[in-house]
């Protein structure tokens, strides 16, 4: 008994190598995390405009809507965290909303710097906390909820619709967000001239998202960033402003979801396999953090 036990000890070390036991895994079973991007005190992009009486501010509208995503998805049988990064709201009606969707606070506020995970220190960006809580749940798949802006007031045509996802384990979730958004929402009561959600992959070091996006993947959990509606395209926020339209675009956004956990949920996950080996997504690898010193951070391309 004590020899067997012994064999087993001595093999530990070898059998936590590798599996690269160290991070925390996305599996089928764990839940769906919804992020709400931003937090109090910095909300994102707002719309430059009222329609409809209402300027769009993303933070504000998601802690609103969230609350129907979450809905779609519970009732398809699957479970639901609803997170965000910031502190808990102190005011009315946000702090309702808030409560009504059971988000969970993680009380660190955007302070716009670049910090790495706490699981995979090679991978860097702001709002890493928000990737961190994924993997620290063993998520199913993580949807990190956002409204895209770009410059100019758009008063008719099209905006560059997308879902941002991760390399390796983020396609599926990506096309099917898209899809539902192009068959439920865009250019069905959204206007975009015809043109459709895409999708955009991002994992290099730097680039918006990438950070994110890659710590999720290492964990083998899907990701996907929603920057579907735009906040500068009149249409766009006309749909986000009327409440039984608005429900719509949430709740597209749930089904979405629930699509790709029927069809790919149970399919099997990549992890990164050689946590030590730098890859283009590592810290260091772009000019731009080359000369950067972020605490904690690890620069795998270094010597
Ligand atoms: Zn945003």
């Amino acid at each position: 008994m004590l020899h067997r036990l012994l064999i087993i000890l001595s093999a530990l070390p070898i059998i936590l190598a590798l599996c690269n036991c160290a991070a925390p895994r996305g599996t089928a079973e764990g839940p769906v995390i919804l992020d709400i991007g931003h937090c109090v005190g910095a909300g994102g992009a707002v719309s430059p405009r009222a329609v409809n009486g209402q300027r769009v501010r993303e933070l504000d509208w998601w802690y609103r809507y969230v609350y129907y995503t979450k809905q779609v998805i519970e009732q398809a049988g699957y479970k639901v965290l609803v997170t965000n990064r910031g502190e808990r709201p102190e005011t009315e009606p946000l702090r309702q909303w808030a409560d009504r969707a059971e988000v969970q606070h993680q009380d660190e506020p955007d302070t716009g710097q670049r910090y790495p995970s706490d699981y995979f220190p090679d991978r860097v960006a702001g709002g890493m906390i928000s990737a961190d809580y994924a993997i620290g749940r063993r998520a199913s798949c993580a949807v990190f909820l956002h409204h895209n802006s770009a410059r100019g007031w758009r008063r008719r045509g099209a905006s560059p619709s997308l879902i941002i996802c991760n390399r390796y384990n983020g396609r599926n979730l990506a096309s099917c967000l898209a899809g539902t958004l192009n068959r439920e929402v865009l250019n069905h009561g959204m206007p975009n001239s015809g043109r459709e959600c895409g999708i955009s992959v991002r994992y290099v070091d730097a680039t918006r998202a990438a950070g994110w996006m890659n710590a999720c993947d290492d964990a083998g959990i899907p990701a996907a960033v929603v920057e579907a509606a735009f906040l500068n395209n009149r249409n766009h926020v006309s749909y986000l402003t009327r409440d039984a339209t608005a429900r719509r675009y949430a709740e597209a956004v749930g089904r979405g979801i629930v699509d790709y956990l029927r069809r790919y949920g149970n399919e099997p996950r990549h992890y990164r396999a050689d946590t030590d080996c730098p890859d283009e997504g590592s810290f260091g690898y772009a000019a731009e953090s080359r000369g950067l010193d972020v605490p904690g951070a690890e620069n795998l391309w270094e010597d």
